[in-house]
């Protein structure tokens, strides 16, 4: 279970992912979308949305965020910010949930409007009942013979 984030530290979340959406790539959808981690070691990443003419080739700001923090050897992190232009609150795609419960069931999920308001969501509750690693590990009642 992530601990809680501080006040200085949620404001810098907030920051951080609105931020972010100035780096989007979003040509085709014109929906900007940025994203901001907070890790256990206390390094900030943040990401933004990359589209590809290849719609299928896009890649959403959570999952760029995570990508960047783990390929630099992260693994446990406190906390996710995720900003758009909307007055709604957006949340992570299907995608997106499955990719990041991966690395922590429990991550608290900040979804952020341009005025700094912002709505908490724990990623276990947006993707209840998930597939997940410990599945890998469950005993096996037949073998893969091939
Ligand atoms: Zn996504």
């Amino acid at each position: 279970m992530p601990r809680e984030l501080t006040t200085e530290e949620l404001d810098k979340l907030i920051e951080f992912s609105i931020k972010a959406k100035d780096k989007a790539y979003c040509p085709y959808s014109n929906f900007r979308v940025g994203a901001a981690l907070f890790d256990e070691n206390g390094n900030w990443h943040t990401g933004a949305n990359i589209e590809n003419a290849s719609y299928g080739g896009a890649i959403c700001a959570e999952r760029t965020v995570f990508i960047k923090a783990i390929s630099e050897g992260q693994r446990k992190f406190v906390a996710l910010g995720v900003s758009t232009d909307t007055r709604e609150f957006a949340r992570p795609c299907g995608i997106c949930r499955q990719f990041m419960i991966e690395f922590e069931d429990n991550l608290p999920i900040y979804l952020v409007q341009p005025d700094h308001s912002y709505h908490k969501v724990i990623l276990k509750d947006l993707l209840p009942d998930s597939f997940g690693p410990a599945i890998l590990k469950a005993d096996r009642v037949t073998e893969n013979t091939t």
